[in-house]
């Protein structure tokens, strides 16, 4: 029998692939790792645990609705633990602010900053839950097919002045630099460069005021687990270590699914959460469709990369935060550089994440699991040969980290391994091994981002950072509404 085809299980493929088998269609996920969770994937080293990838997880809200869509609950499958404070913001100059949901400590946070900048704070936070109506809660799930789609929402976008960049809006509320830095970084966390990056992805910071971040019990992987159980429960099949080489068309319509084992897959969709690139590139390359539309997203900017360093100790640094941003001496020029330069900068801003502050469990007794990481240049931006690069950024950064944060990290320093933007471009098929695919400016943004269903092959849609919304785990999963939507109608019809 035909079926539905995802391809890929990150989170933005399983939770479609749930929408899609919890209303009745049935879906077989290929997976082509040995493991679920694509950028959440999990490194299990002498008894650490280390989750790859996201660990600030946000709207509590679309995940719980996977659940409940399918008649369960999330409590039996993940328990969401609260993480306070949010995030810790450390500058050289030994200033800290713990930035958390309470308005009061943080108003008073502002004040040792700058007291000017509370009244600034408040107003920026109205326009941040202003955008957070209008560009998440609207338009984060809907798909944008038509240039139409876009004119509507073009007043709402052109009254949040949404062509500005994130870096300038927040500057023209607040005035202390410190500050600044700390209510623009959040567009890094979807591969958006602040100083270019529309004012529209300031609604992240309105987004985990409204629901604040939570860490599952288990780290990341866990939650991945729980989508895949959910799926399975549903009857969906997830299949590993199943590498999709081609898409078989007949004409514009998929009709197959080819493996890179031999193995084929009769199809009446598919839906690819690989990348955009790869997807057109190398799965449909054949195919006039495909190598044009290869050729049009290879002129996108793609977002930076990132260099990722997991490590474990047999000591725990109970006096680091769950998450902790740790700015560096430059921000404007930084970022500058990782975006547009052909070179590794001098000096890096980092986010280290110590998960075992709410969960101990990821470590052995009296160990703790940590990583950190620094966004570097994409391969196409800087075409560095990382096998080179990587020993000698990770050698900076332990030393930065037991020089600021971390003493004695490497008399305490059990394993570590590193994920560099070779490994973005090899294990994960990104292309210019970008950590985000494409970069949300305003132009690669909405109707101007590759689109949920492609125009031409009207059984091939796109779910993931690659479409629309955009990239981070609440994103991905809101391009999985949007996705399902189209499909549910066009397999009904
Ligand atoms: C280090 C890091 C930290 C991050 N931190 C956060 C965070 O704290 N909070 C947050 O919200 N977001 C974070 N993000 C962003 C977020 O993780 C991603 O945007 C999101 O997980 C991407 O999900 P996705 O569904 O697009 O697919 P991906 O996770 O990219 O998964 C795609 C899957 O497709 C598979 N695949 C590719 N090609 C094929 C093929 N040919 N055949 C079969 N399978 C294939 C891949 O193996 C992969 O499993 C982070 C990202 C990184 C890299």
């Amino acid at each position: 029998m035909k079926k539905t085809i995802v391809i890929g299980a990150g989170f933005g493929g399983l939770a479609l692939a749930i929408r899609l088998q919890a209303a009745g269609t049935p879906v077989t996920l290929l997976e082509q790792r040995d493991k679920p969770g694509g950028r959440a994937y999990v490194y299990q080293d002498q008894g650490f645990t280390f989750d790859a990838g996201p660990t600030v997880i946000t709207d509590p809200s679309a995940i719980e609705e996977l659940f409940t869509l399918a008649g369960k609950q999330m409590k039996d499958y993940v328990d969401l633990l609260p993480v306070t404070p949010f995030y810790r913001l450390c500058w050289e100059s030994g200033k800290v602010l713990d930035y958390d949901n309470d308005q009061a400590r943080l108003e008073s946070q502002i004040t040792r900053f700058n007291p000017r900048d509370v009244e600034g704070y408040r107003r920026f936070l109205d326009y941040s839950r202003a955008v957070f109506k209008e560009g998440y809660l609207k338009l984060g799930t809907v798909p944008f097919l038509s240039f139409r789609d876009m004119l509507r929402a073009g007043p709402q976008l052109a009254r949040l002045q949404a062509w500005r960049s994130v870096y300038s809006m927040v500057s023209s509320f607040i005035e202390d630099e410190h500050l600044r830095q700390a209510f623009s970084f959040h567009s890094l966390l979807v591969g958006g460069n602040p100083f270019a990056t529309s004012s529209i992805y300031t609604l992240i910071h309105a987004l985990e005021r409204e629901w604040g971040v939570w860490f599952p019990r288990g780290g990341t992987g866990a939650l991945v687990q729980g989508l895949v159980r959910l799926f399975q429960d549903l009857g969906g099949e997830l299949e590993l270590n199943a590498q999709v080489k081609r898409l078989d068309a007949t004409g514009d319509r998929i009709n197959a699914v080819e493996l890179t084992d031999g193995r084929r897959f009769d199809a009446s969709a598919v839906a690819s959460n690989a990348d955009v690139v790869h997807t057109y590139e190398k799965l449909l390359g054949h195919h006039p469709r495909g190598a044009a539309r290869a050729a049009t997203l290879k002129r996108k900017r793609m977002s930076n990369s990132l260099f990722v360093l997991y490590f474990g100790l047999n000591y725990h640094h109970r006096q680091l935060a769950h998450h902790t941003v740790c700015f560096g001496p430059r921000y404007r020029e930084l970022i500058d550089e990782i975006f547009n330069h052909n070179a590794l900068a001098e000096d890096f801003s980092l986010y280290l994440h110590s998960p075992c502050t709410t969960d101990p469990s990821l470590a052995p007794p009296g160990c703790a699991s940590y990583y950190v990481l620094a966004p570097v240049p994409h391969l196409g931006t800087a075409d560095l040969d990382w096998t080179q690069e990587a020993p000698r950024l990770r050698e900076r950064i332990f030393d930065y980290l037991e020089q600021h944060y971390m003493p004695g990290l490497r008399q305490q320093l059990v394993t570590h391994r590193m994920f560099t933007p070779f490994d973005f471009r090899d294990e994960l098929g990104a292309y210019q091994g970008s950590a985000f695919s494409v970069e949300p400016i305003l132009t690669q943004s909405a109707w101007f981002r590759p689109h949920n269903r492609d125009e031409r092959i009207a059984n091939l849609y796109l779910v993931g950072a690659g479409t629309h919304p955009g990239a981070g785990v609440p994103g991905v999963i809101g391009s999985a509404k949007a996705t399902a939507s189209l499909m549910l109608k066009d397999l009904a019809s």
